[in-house]
């Protein structure tokens, strides 16, 4: 008997002007091997991981076999890359559909590196296998971060080799997601679908991730409003842990709020503003320090699309989304201050907290300090050798600290808890992803990351016996 598999698909984009996709199946590829199945994602999409993980889950995640209810298509979308508008869409990538979990709740299913399709250009529409496991590794690091964002739910092996500047083995993520609805979805619609379309795509939005502003009185503005609050509380989040998406083009922002696009990202060991992980980065566009500012450049792009449905007169709508764009800013920083209180175990509001937070990060900078381990050691009250906390500029910024905290209601073991959940003991360091990587590319070796994921999925809570994993590369490693 064959074992059921549990894909229920309902396939609302499928449903949209056909504008905005093409109908394309994945290319089929020789020979599809299982690498990777999240058990845990595919049991809350109420799919069935036994059954999926023999060869028959294999040819569904590379493409071979079309399950039940899908109904395969690449989006289009254009996007501002490094600044500059473009012709995009899904190069690499099909969506199979839309999987409707037990809850009730939708979740787009794409596969990646699923061959070319009309919006390649020049690409080959796939992709190697280091790259897919490395988006597999941090985005599942960045789900148990408590970090919005798209999942990995497998990676598969083609048997196909992929042509970079090297020859590498071709694989396909299977990549879930709220939906893959981007800030380059409305560029594209705006530009050549006119105002009908964009309506439609923005009533759609709506109706899928922010179903309570249907009934209000301006629903486009409240629609441009929610996704500012998102992504301000988004980009906060990833400034907390560290985190460097490092190519924040329109047409990797998500409408949803999730990190999508796991390309040149990492995690900053040493602290210092000015990271980039990008190699073709060379203006430092994306670094650390200007995610915020970038993140409210594409809202403003993003806004520039929803004019024609803010307001009839073409000035007012631009007061409107200036007004809302504008706000970002303070969205932002209101989830970064209270984030960092939170890192520093601080609950109530005092005006001078915004201060002892920046002298930290200052000396953190000037001392050249680990970014994750230097919260780590004020959490845990265990300082190592690192050459910060021997200075005395760091002795007198601990006491201001301590006396703050002494000074609040809260008790002691409360401000303890509270940055135990804040600060995260493992982070996916860079040098133990690219460990994890090598073993797993060059020899097969999958135990390395599969330790790694397991280490990861708890981050605050780790208590290793053997403390690898907290610990900082030997020497800064230029990426
Ligand atoms: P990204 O830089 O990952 O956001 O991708 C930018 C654009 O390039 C998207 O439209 C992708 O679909 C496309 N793309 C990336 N890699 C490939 C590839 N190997 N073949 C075809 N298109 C690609
Ligand atoms: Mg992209
Ligand atoms: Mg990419």
């Amino acid at each position: 008997m064959k074992k059921e598999t549990g894909w229920n698909f309902d396939n609302s984009y499928a449903r949209l002007p056909k504008m905005f996709y093409s109908n394309i199946k994945p290319t089929p590829v020789r020979s599809p091997e299982l690498v990777i199945l999240n058990g845990e994602l595919a049991a809350s999409l109420g799919l069935n991981a036994a059954a999926l993980k023999g060869d028959g889950g294999a040819a569904v995640f590379a493409g071979n076999e079309i399950p039940e209810g899908a109904e395969p298509l690449a989006q289009a979308y254009a996007g501002h890359q490094f600044g500059h508008f473009t012709m995009l869409g899904d190069g690499r990538a099909v969506l199979l559909g839309e999987q409707v979990s037990p809850q009730g709740e939708r979740f787009d299913i794409q596969l990646k590196g699923s061959g070319r399709t009309p919006y390649s250009r020049g690409g080959d529409g796939r992709a190697a296998l280091g790259p897919m496991l490395r988006e597999c590794i941090i985005s599942e690091a960045m789900h148990a971060l408590g970090i919005p964002t798209t999942r990995s739910l497998a990676v598969v092996t083609t048997g196909e080799p992929v042509m970079r500047e090297t020859r590498l083995e071709g694989a396909i993520l299977t990549r879930v997601a709220a939906s893959h609805l981007r800030v380059g979805t409305f560029e594209y619609v705006v530009r050549w679908g006119g105002v009908e379309n964009l309506q439609i795509l923005a009533d759609y939005a709506i109706h899928r991730h922010f179903s309570k502003i249907d009934d209000d009185e301006n629903k486009y503005l409240s629609f441009l409003q929610e996704v500012i609050k998102r992504q301000a509380a988004l980009i906060a989040k990833w400034q907390l842990v560290g985190f460097i998406h490092g190519v924040m083009n329109t047409d990797n922002m998500a409408i949803s709020g999730e990190t999508i696009d796991y390309g040149p990202c990492a995690f900053m060991d040493t602290y210092d503003p000015k990271t980039v992980f990008s190699s073709i980065d060379h203006q430092g566009r994306y670094a650390y320090e200007n995610q915020p500012l970038i993140g409210g450049w594409n809202l403003a792009r993003f806004a520039e699309t929803l004019l024609p449905l803010l307001h009839e007169d073409k000035e007012e709508a631009v007061k409107l989304a200036q007004e809302k764009v504008s706000g970002f800013n303070d969205i932002f920083h209101s989830h970064w201050l209270a984030g960092m209180r939170a890192k520093l175990g601080l609950f109530n509001v005092e005006e001078k907290d915004e201060e002892l937070i920046k002298d930290l990060l200052s000396l953190m900078e000037k001392h050249r300090a680990d970014f994750t381990n230097t919260f780590l050691a004020l959490t845990r009250d265990e300082f190592d050798e690192s050459s910060l906390y021997k200075t005395e500029e760091f002795a007198q910024w601990k006491m201001r600290w301590e006396t703050r905290v002494d000074n609040q209601e809260e008790s002691k073991a409360d401000s303890h808890k509270l940055m135990e959940n804040s600060n995260p003991a493992v982070i996916p360091r860079n040098h133990r992803v690219e460990e994890a990587l090598e073993a797993a590319v060059e020899e097969g070796d999958l135990s390395v990351m599969d330790r790694l994921l397991e280490v990861l999925s708890n981050p605050y809570g780790y208590a290793p016996e053997k403390p690898e994993y907290t610990k900082v590369p030997a020497t800064d490693i230029p990426y």
